[in-house]
Order: C-alpha cells, then sequence, then structure tokens
C-alpha cells in the first residue's frame, strides 16, 4: 500500500502515543509551511498520519484495515483526497449515502439513537453492544481509470435494515401510542433487589418503552413490530479519485440496523485492476511509449491513448531512451479540481535485425559520424 502512516512518522508500528506525539511534533516544528524552509506537503502528510494514529479507535481501525476512507456531514465541496489539515481530515464530501433521506427511516433511527444515549446517561459498553447494529464489510472491484478518477458504485445489501413501513418504530402510526404498561408510563422500572447490604432499590430505564413511557397502540404489520427486518438494500458508494488497492471507504450508519439503537457501519475494501498501459505513482499516471529509431533521431508527433482519450504527443528530435515527456494536469485529481501529471517513458525499439538497404544507410549514417 502506498501510504504508511508509521512510515510517515517514522515510528514502528508498536509505538506509544508518546512516541507518536513526540515525532508528530518534531515533523511539524520541521516542516511548518509557516517556517522558512518548510514543506507543506510533508507537513500535511505528517498531520493527517498524526489525526489517525493519535486517536485509538482511528488507530485501530487502520491497523486492520488501512487507510479508511470515512463519509460525514460534508463541508461544501472542499474536499481534499490527500489529506488536509488537523481538522480538515475528512473525506466526507467523496462518499454519500443515497436514499438515506428520511422518507426511509435513517433519520429516525439517528434520533432513536441520540434519545436512548440521553436517557441511559451515556453508553456504558455493554448497553452499546445492545444497541449498535452490525459492521459489514464487502469487497469492490474496480477498474484502473474508476480508481484513477473516482466512481459510484451501487451496491446490493442484504441485511437487517430499518422497516420501512414503521420507520424502526415498531407501531402502526394510524393507530397512535399508548402509555407503556410496563412502566405506567413513567419510562422507569424501579427494581427491589435483596443483596448482602439488605434490600437495595434501584431504577432502570424501561427497556419495553425504551424509556419514552409510550408505546406503539397497534404493532406494525410489516415487521411484527421489531423495527427491523432482513431486507436486500442497494447502496450508493462514491469512491474518490485516487483511491489506491486494499484501501477501505468506510460509511457510517449503513451497516446493520437495530431497533432502537445506531445502526453498524459499511466497510467497502476496494480491489482496483491493473491496467495494461498506465500505472499510478501518487498523483502522476506512467506509461511507457514505444517509438522507433528514426522516431527519436528526427522527432515528431505521434497518437498516443490515454486515459482522457486520444491525444498528440510532440515528440523532440534526438530524445534519448528512458527520457520523461511530462503532460502537466492529465494524472490522478488531486484536491481543488487540480490533477497530477501524465508521464510518458519514451522506450526506443531497435530492430533486431536490419535489411541490406537499411545497414546500407545505417554505414552511411556511421560516416556521418552518427
Ligand atoms: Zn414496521
Ligand atoms: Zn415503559
Amino acid at each position: 500500500m502506498a501510504h504508511n502512516y508509521y512510515d510517515t512518522l517514522g515510528v514502528n508500528k508498536a509505538a506509544s502515543k508518546d512516541d507518536i506525539k513526540k515525532a508528530f511534533r518534531n515533523l511539524a516544528h520541521k516542516f511548518h509551511p509557516d517556517k522558512k524552509g518548510g514543506d507543506e506537503k510533508r507537513f500535511k502528510e505528517a498531520s493527517e498520519a498524526y489525526s489517525v494514529l493519535s486517536d485509538d479507535k482511528k488507530r485501530a481501525e487502520y491497523d486492520a484495515y488501512g487507510r479508511v476512507f470515512s463519509e460525514g456531514a460534508a463541508p461544501n465541496g472542499g474536499g481534499a483526497p490527500f489529506g488536509a489539515g488537523f481538522e480538515g481530515f475528512d473525506f466526507s464530501d467523496f462518499v454519500k449515502r443515497a436514499g438515506f433521506g428520511g422518507a426511509n427511516g435513517m433519520n429516525v433511527e439517528f434520533d432513536l439513537g441520540d434519545m436512548f444515549g440521553d436517557v441511559f446517561g451515556g453508553r456504558s459498553t455493554s448497553s452499546r453492544q445492545a444497541t449498535r447494529g452490525r459492521d459489514i464489510s464487502i469487497d469492490v472491484e474496480l477498474a484502473f481509470p474508476e480508481a484513477v478518477f473516482g466512481a459510484e458504485r451501487r451496491v446490493l445489501i442484504a441485511k437487517t435494515a430499518l422497516c420501512g413501513t414503521c420507520k424502526g418504530s415498531g407501531g402502526k402510526s394510524e393507530a397512535g401510542e399508548k402509555t407503556c404498561d410496563t412502566c405506567n408510563g413513567k419510562g422507569q422500572v424501579r427494581e427491589t433487589r435483596r443483596s448482602f447490604f439488605g434490600s437495595m432499590q434501584s431504577v432502570r430505564p424501561c427497556t419495553a418503552c425504551r424509556g419514552k413511557g409510550q408505546i406503539p397502540a397497534e404493532k406494525c404489520a410489516t415487521c411484527h413490530g421489531h423495527g427491523v427486518m432482513k431486507k436486500q438494500e442497494e447502496i450508493s458508494v462514491r469512491i474518490p479519485a485516487g483511491i489506491e488497492d486494499g484501501e477501505v471507504v468506510r460509511m457510517t450508519g449503513a451497516g446493520e440496523a437495530v431497533a432502537g439503537g445506531t445502526a453498524g457501519d459499511l466497510y467497502i475494501k476496494i480491489h482496483v485492476s491493473k491496467h495494461p498501459l498506465f500505472r499510478k505513482e501518487g498523483a502522476n499516471l506512467v506509461t511507457e511509449f514505444p517509438i522507433k529509431l528514426s522516431t527519436a533521431l528526427l522527432g515528431g508527433e505521434y497518437a498516443l491513448k490515454t486515459l482522457d482519450g486520444d491525444m498528440t504527443v510532440k515528440i523532440p528530435e534526438g530524445i534519448t531512451h528512458g527520457e520523461i515527456l511530462r503532460v502537466r494536469g492529465k494524472g490522478v485529481p488531486v484536491s481543488g479540481g487540480k490533477r497530477g501529471d501524465l508521464m510518458i517513458k519514451i522506450k526506443i525499439d531497435l530492430p533486431n535485425k536490419l535489411s541490406k538497404s537499411a545497414k546500407h544507410l545505417v554505414e552511411e549514417l556511421k560516416k556521418e559520424g552518427i
């Protein structure tokens, strides 16, 4: 994989948080763009690496999956695929969820999740497990040009999803709600337990109504009151331009749903097919261009197939084997609408065998000192 945050910071995989912090501080000090001799690119790379490795959750995710493109609230069109600063490290506008508007209940689900968190006074590890749906992991195969320019893919996923009829409430909406008979509308249940210290009273949120005090008057006929059901869901995944083979796109909340909780995440592992002519080196595209000896000596204009379509390349006379012609702005898209370059590596194909007349001509050239 092209990216390695540990290498960027110059620490090993077992580095402690302190080591990581120290390494980042040194690099930030060295490369800060406001400083004389600073290096903005290196500074951004170090910032991106630090933003991931300094966060336990993100670091564990990185160790397991490599670089993860996460989705979230999109800042207005200003995404940067190759790392912004501390706060800006967010690939959100490259990934979007399709069909997850309010209509099919995604918002309702998040509301329920928040409510649950509030009522229960934050989430303990155990309550969190009970109220978060499972993560789903899938693989997506991309053609080389799709990985270069980004792509939108629709994937069909069989999963536990919120019921479309009741939007996860489990109730028939026309029938309204009624007072919860488990807690008599209080939203809490009092429990008396005998313990070593005598009988103990404790109050816990009512599980029947999830602390609301109200329950649906009638069960939803589609999901039989469960609020969730197994179904196939088509999800649109937007894959950012310049993604590398093996990288992962995460879609928060697109995993399995649970009634009254938050959905798990969907992890999309990207596999990129090799291209017969082009390869990617960072933001640049590299290709080899075989030319004849006469072309190398005389120069000229030649047609070249690129990922952007057919192009004319001007070969200067006297070009040598291995020389590179750079076409600016025809590489991999990077931030701010810019693109890397196309690097055309010249390969002079020498004939294995010369005809009699060709041999004669070369001998003439030799006399000319060529
Ligand atoms: Zn339902
Ligand atoms: Zn209740």
